[in-house]
């Protein structure tokens, strides 16, 4: 679980890596009117879509952008989603509780007690949800009662224009000494540290402050349980270039507005297949 403690610990195992690879002052967010960040266009991209495609032409992108097709959301989709909702809500009332003048295990009591008729509330089901929620819930008040933390700020917005990305960015969390927070639902993807650098380096464009470190947080539904992991992550040179070369190569292939051609083979999972696959 992501309590104060344990993502401290996590971190400690990236200092080595800073102190070896520090990162260089252009690929800081601040730099962003020369290159390599300053952008051909300013579009208003999403990190998200950016990284997470799943086109290998990256048609889904020109269809959203271009064409003005919106995607049909998949159950995935639907999942994650929901599972954003409850980090959100259930931060939000331990927050709320703990700035009434409850303590952190008062907090937690309550919230157990009612987690299945606010989970219904906000999501319309519970089932494995409910669990997850309390889980949550626990990670929070456990925080604060270990070392009198609040809970981190959740949905956290960034103008990322300067960047050529949106003027609304949502970064799912900013935790304790500015470590950028990632919220994701099943297993583990090598595209997870690069939409962190994303969000780095927008966030030390908005704030002119160093995002180093990151943590990619996996939700995972085991035997109908909630299982959730912290992976932490350094944000370093080549995470930085990577993100850049996909935001730019995004960049190119939206100004000249050509559309991509259909890859030999679809993923299941694309919320666009209704469009390109009838
Ligand atoms: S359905 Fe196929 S061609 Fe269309 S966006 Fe998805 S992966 Fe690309």
């Amino acid at each position: 679980m992501f309590t104060r403690y344990t993502l401290l610990r996590a971190l400690r195992r990236l200092h080595a890596l800073r102190v070896s690879d520090p990162i260089d002052e252009e690929l800081r967010g601040w730099n962003w009117y020369s290159p390599p960040l300053k952008p051909r266009a300013h579009l208003g991209l999403g990190v998200s879509e950016l990284v997470y495609g799943v086109c290998p032409t990256r048609r889904d992108l020109w269809l959203r952008r271009v064409a003005g097709v919106e995607p049909r959301p998949t159950r995935a989709m639907a999942v994650g989603s929901a599972v954003h909702t409850l980090f959100h809500e259930s931060a939000r009332d331990v927050a709320r509780l703990l700035a009434s003048g409850e303590t952190p295990w008062d907090a937690a009591c309550r919230l157990m007690v009612s987690s299945e008729k606010r989970v219904r509330r906000l999501l319309g089901f519970n089932s494995w949800a409910s669990s997850l929620y309390r889980a949550f819930v626990l990670a929070w008040c456990s925080s604060a009662a270990e070392l009198g933390s609040a809970p981190w700020v959740t949905e956290y917005s960034v103008d990322g224009s300067p960047l050529g990305l949106s003027r609304r960015l949502r970064v799912d969390a900013v935790a304790d000494a500015g470590v950028v927070v990632e919220l994701k639902y099943g297993s583990w993807r090598e595209s997870y540290p690069v939409a962190l650098a994303g969000y780095a380096m927008a966030l030390e464009s908005y704030l002119e402050t160093p995002v180093d470190y990151g943590v990619v947080i996996l939700v995972d539904r085991v035997e109908e349980r909630p299982r959730v992991e912290i992976e932490p992550v350094y944000i370093d040179n080549h995470l930085r270039n990577e993100f850049l070369q996909v935001r730019d190569e995004a960049i190119d292939m939206l100004l000249t507005r050509s559309e991509p051609p259909r890859p030999r083979t679809c993923p299941r999972e694309c919320p666009f297949r209704e469009v390109c696959r009838g």
